[in-house]
């Protein structure tokens, strides 16, 4: 299955490795969960010998580096991430106001940075803008299709709602990602049947109702979890998936 016809309505992006480097238990978790539940692969390294271990066997996309760790200086991390992940983006945090860390941390190799007290939403912004711009979308990768607080990850066959695992069957997955792959746009019927079951597919499609109820089930059982998407039914065509208002 290729969901991949509709980039221009679709929210497709590679799956990321990203790193926290942050001492402080409060902030490295909210940090971890927030990036998880956003699609990402998300390391947390509490210290800056941690860090550097870990970066020695990754390759990370971005990480996000808090200056003040317990064993080593942030901004000689940051000059030593710079030099194992050439590639990578470095996001400095800072609790300090003091100009010069931040300064220093750009001349160290860091590519931006954040002010603590960090706003999540600001810093997610951030972390979005640097992947997109590091990373365009890849149509032969494994997408992780995004809608409200649903994510299909089509790589590893995982659906989450805001962080939380949605257990699906087989085919129930198949049918939500293809369409999760085009949110907002009417699927027919015959196109559902042909690229969810069987591509010479000519019955009758009771099946493809038990599916979609049972997904709206489940999607119903995430309500409290996060925003999810409905399935309408669209009389005598098919079906669209509509993300949930206000996301
Ligand atoms: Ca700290």
């Amino acid at each position: 299955m290729a969901p991949n016809a509709a980039h221009e309505t679709t929210r497709v992006i590679a799956v990321s490795r990203l790193l926290v480097v942050e001492d402080d238990e409060t902030i490295g978790s909210v940090l971890e969960s927030s990036l998880r539940a956003h699609g990402h692969q998300v390391g947390w390294q509490r210290t800056g010998r941690g860090a550097l271990h870990a970066a020695s066997e990754t390759d990370f996309d971005l990480v996000l580096l808090d200056l003040g760790l317990p064993d080593l200086d942030g901004v000689e991390v940051c000059r030593q991430l710079r030099a194992s992940n050439p590639t990578a983006v470095l996001v400095i945090l800072t609790a300090r106001t003091d100009e010069m860390d931040v300064v220093v941390g750009l001349e160290a190799g860091a590519d931006d940075y954040l002010t603590k007290p960090v706003r999540l939403a600001e810093l997610l912004a951030r972390v979005r803008a640097h992947l997109r711009r590091v990373a365009p979308v890849n149509p032969g990768a494994h997408p992780m299709l995004t809608v409200g607080d649903l994510v299909v990850d089509t790589g590893s066959r995982r659906v989450t709602v805001a962080g939380r695992e949605m257990p699906l069957r087989a085919k129930e997955f198949d049918l939500l990602a293809r369409l999760a792959a085009a949110p907002e746009s009417a699927i027919s019927r015959e196109t559902l049947m042909a690229q969810v079951w069987d591509e010479n597919w000519f019955g009758p499609t009771k099946t493809l109702d038990v599916h979609v109820a049972a997904l709206r089930r489940k999607l119903a059982g995430m309500a409290a979890v996060g925003a999810v998407p409905r399935i309408t039914t669209l009389r005598g065509h098919g079906y669209r998936l509509e993300a949930p208002r206000g996301s």
